[in-house]
């Protein structure tokens, strides 16, 4: 029974969902928002359910569940990706929901935050089924999403090819051609350039950012960067370039290490698609043993609770820059904070991916496109801005970057909501 409950409130702390409510109350009490105000933002406005059938490559027809959450559209229409995992839930969509209404409170764009997902596992489907999924999941959403009221973009396991087939879907149902209803589409159909390498150059900012604070030098930093994913491989590379040294890497399967910095292009090149490395290699350890190892700078870019209560003591790096979801409970924010190590939280350091998606949908209804150096002109001042504005907060109020994250992130919907008369 003991170890029940202690197994029930461990999962509590790690539960995604009310660990971001519980950040939520807080940053809306410090900003003096009365009760109503938790009430409307603690859960999604609108949660979608839908079932989609697709007949499969066997001829015989199976039916997948998805999901669409549209957390807050006072401010303007949500925003948010689409990730096609067997592990989606409806809460993990919802709380996915949320941040993005963070982040895009944090980055100051016209936007509310959405999330969608379909239970499905991509890696066992052929391209002929993610195709019918796509299709079926836009028509069955095809009334409450549009470039006006909920825009998705790809996220976990979904690409722009998948964007494609759904804006090609929606620009069907609508009989016009809609680029501005997804981002993260082929250039050729109206994409960004930057779009792809987006939230690593966001990351990268953060860091330099967050390194000039601390006075470390990037050019010859120790960085540790856990996955070699989308966003862990662009990140690992943009660190080499600029000088840096990546001690280690790692992928689901192990962690590669070398204290006198790996040989980024070659591993790069021998990754496969689904970011998978360290299996070519015969001397790795585990990816706990990488996250405790001597460095300046660690980038958790994989998967959630890498850092818990049980190793943030062990943590040596003196700056932790999240480029993934929720690697960093609750409790080992706090350890980390109290020992001194700058924290650069998920809702800020990977909205560089929800800007360019922004520039996108902006050049899709301007019909004028941008070159790559304007994209990540505008990328890097919205990014410094916005890390200097929390990090600014967290300062003045001697509260962690999470928090102060939050406060930055949940203000606009909330004020937004206040003046509609919502609250
Ligand atoms: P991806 O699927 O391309 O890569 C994930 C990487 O993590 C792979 O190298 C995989 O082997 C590794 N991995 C998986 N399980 C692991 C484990 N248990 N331990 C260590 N490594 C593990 O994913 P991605 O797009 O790079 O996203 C990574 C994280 O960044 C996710 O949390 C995602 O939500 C977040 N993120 C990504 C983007 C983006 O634009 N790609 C944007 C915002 C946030």
């Amino acid at each position: 029974m003991v170890a029940e409950n202690s197994a029930d409130s461990k999962n509590e702390k790690n539960d995604i969902l009310l660990s971001t409510q519980e950040v939520i109350k807080e940053a809306l009490d410090k900003l003096g928002y009365p009760n109503e105000a938790f009430e409307l933002m603690k859960e999604p406005m609108r949660m979608i359910t839908v079932r989609i059938p697709v007949r499969m490559d066997d001829g015989k027809t199976k039916v997948f569940t998805g999901y669409r959450a549209q957390h807050n559209d006072a401010i303007g229409p949500t925003k948010g990706g689409v990730r096609f995992h067997p592990n989606v839930t409806e809460k993990e969509v919802s709380a996915l929901s949320i941040w993005m209404t963070l982040k895009s409170g944090i980055v100051d764009l016209p936007y509310g935050g959405g999330k969608g997902g379909i239970i499905c596992d991509p890696r066992e489907m052929s391209f002929r089924e993610l195709e019918a999924l796509s299709r079926g999941y836009v028509r069955a959403l095809s009334q409450v999403v549009g470039p006006t009221k909920d825009i998705p973009a790809p996220d976990v396991f979904t690409n722009s090819q998948i964007m494609a087939w759904m804006m090609d879907e929606y620009s069907r149902i609508d009989e016009f051609n809609s680029p501005g209803f997804i981002t993260g589409k082929p250039i050729v159909l109206g994409g960004s350039h930057g779009r792809e390498s987006a939230t690593a150059k966001g990351v990268t900012i953060c860091i330099e950012e967050a390194a000039k604070k601390r006075g470390i030098s990037v050019k010859g930093a120790r960085v540790i960067v856990q996955g070699f994913g989308n966003a862990g491989s662009f990140l690992a590379k943009f660190m080499h370039d600029m000088g840096a040294k990546v001690i280690a890497i790692s992928d689901a399967e192990g962690a590669l290490h070398d204290p006198d910095g790996l040989d980024i292009d070659y591993l790069l090149d021998r990754r496969d698609s689904f970011g998978t490395v360290t299996n070519l290699f015969d001397d790795t350890i585990t990816n706990q043993e990488m996250l405790e190892l001597d460095t300046d700078i660690l980038v958790p870019a994989a998967v959630q609770n890498q850092i818990t209560e049980e190793n943030a003591h062990n943590i040596k790096a003196d700056i932790v820059v999240e480029a993934a979801n929720g690697p960093t409970t609750l409790e080992a924010t706090k350890i980390l904070t109290e020992r001194g190590i700058l924290l650069v939280p998920d809702v800020l350091a990977s909205s560089g991916g929800v800007t360019v998606s922004y520039f996108e949908w902006v050049q899709n209804n301007q019909g004028y496109y941008w070159k790559d150096e304007e994209v990540q002109e505008k990328l890097r001042e919205v990014l410094v801005r916005s890390f200097n504005n929390v990090y600014t907060t967290s300062q003045n109020r001697q509260i962690d970057m999470r928090l102060a994250a939050y406060m930055v992130g949940v203000r606009r919907a909330t004020e937004a909501a206040r003046y509609r008369g919502w609250i």
